[in-house]
């Protein structure tokens, strides 16, 4: 298997890998982490943005990329209150 690009792995990052060499394994890896160390106010948003990229990424972050991804991202993520930032942002600034 090989990592996946997914969204919102955190909450301050667009895109991240998960998979071998990555740190976190998986997808559910990482829900089980956000589960045991987050809030419980702020699982729903999480768990909702926090997806496997259907799309083609390049596998490298370069910013003249970064316009793509974003693209992308509109596409994927739909009423996502991402700011470029954090997730936590509008009405998601108090969670
Ligand atoms: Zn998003």
């Amino acid at each position: 298997m090989k990592p996946r690009w997914v969204w919102h792995l955190h909450h301050d990052t667009l895109a991240e890998k998960v998979g071998p060499g990555c740190f976190y394994k998986s997808l559910a890896d990482r829900q089980r982490n956000i589960c045991e160390t987050k809030g419980p106010s702020e699982h729903a948003l999480r768990f909702r943005l926090m997806k496997y990229i259907k799309g083609k990424l390049p596998m490298s972050y370069k910013p003249t990329r970064y316009k793509l991804i974003v693209r992308l991202h509109a596409k994927e993520c739909r009423n996502c209150p991402w700011d470029g930032g954090t997730i936590f942002a509008g009405k998601y600034a108090c969670l």
